[in-house]
């Protein structure tokens, strides 16, 4: 049995998955944000223990983790929880389990769940993108995943598709997930909503703008909602040039949408096609096609077991 544990900025997700890439048993904790390193490795080991007191049946753990990890298992970057910047984290945790432990950038493990079981099998150049609070990306070069030199590549939500644009939290401007995460949806939906007081939208807020979020996006297309159309047609505009600009580089056969975001995928698939092909460079030569992820928000959890 192999052990999968995914870390959010809010949440952390542990699992036991077998060989096929299934979860037989799942726990899932919210992480706290102002524990110190020491605490928060303790939190990990309590959520296992929970979920699996004998750990004699694990065989490997792996670890998907929303930042940068260097080849060591040492945390490089984290944006959501800097105070584990510099955690060794694979060390900790092999001592603790007292079992193999691999640890790698949380979008990483979703492409290589979506590429050993799920989306992306059998793809040579993939891309996976994962549309959640901020835009993880995983890149499948000729069957494997590609991690730069550093390990860092793939953080395709902080290319700069708008330079001096909004700040991000990773000290730059205009970085594409401030633009097309859920977030950005977000943003735009309560932007529509306030502009017409007889949208759908501006109903679901209740007077409170604030209790709109991307989760409404649904329930507003369903009713026709042109104040939602209209958002969804802007934030398509972000999405499809961050993603035209992915197909001029890697010139991928698939590029699969995952991530809370993809539970839209049949609302904005045909368009987001359209805009894409219409500007990749190579226009209509682009073979490649865009499909919805298999695994949603489980594809850190599975991918993470396999990373060895
Ligand atoms: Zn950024």
């Amino acid at each position: 049995m192999r052990l999968g544990i995914d870390i959010g900025g809010s949440k952390i997700a542990a699992a036991l998955i077998d060989e096929s890439g299934s979860i037989i048993q799942q726990i899932r904790r919210p992480s706290d944000r102002s524990a110190d390193s020491k605490q928060f490795i303790s939190l990990l080991f309590e959520t296992v223990n929970t979920l699996c007191p004998k750990r004699s049946q694990i065989s490997f753990c792996g670890v998907g983790y929303p930042g940068s990890i260097s080849g060591q298992g040492h945390i490089i970057s984290s944006p959501n929880l800097p105070m584990l910047i510099g955690l060794p984290l694979k060390n900790e945790l092999e001592k603790l389990l007292s079992v193999a432990v691999a640890v790698d950038n949380d979008a990483n493990c979703a492409a290589l769940a979506e590429l050993k079981f799920g989306a992306l099998q059998n793809a040579g150049q993939a891309i996976l993108l994962t549309l959640g609070t901020g835009i993880g990306g995983g890149i499948i070069c000729n069957g494997e995943l590609y991690r730069g030199v550093s390990g860092t590549a793939g953080e395709v939500g902080h290319m700069i598709i708008h330079p001096n644009g909004r700040p991000c939290s990773c000290g730059n401007k205009g970085c594409w997930e401030k633009y097309a995460s859920a977030k950005a949806l977000t943003a735009l939906l309560r932007k529509q909503a306030m502009a017409d007081p007889n949208s759908i939208l501006w109903q679901i807020a209740c007077g409170n703008i604030k209790n709109i979020g991307a989760h409404c996006t649904e329930a507003a297309l369903k009713k026709d909602d042109q104040a939602a159309v209209i958002a969804l047609e802007e934030y398509l505009e972000e999405l499809s040039t961050g993603i035209s600009n992915l197909c001029c580089l890697f010139d991928p056969q698939i590029i699969a949408i995952g991530g809370g975001l993809s539970a839209l995928y049949p609302y904005f698939a045909q368009k987001l096609q359209t805009l894409v092909k219409q500007k990749v460079y190579s226009g209509d030569a682009w073979q490649g096609k865009l499909i919805k992820a298999r695994f949603g928000n489980n594809a850190g959890l599975i991918g993470a077991a396999f990373l060895s």
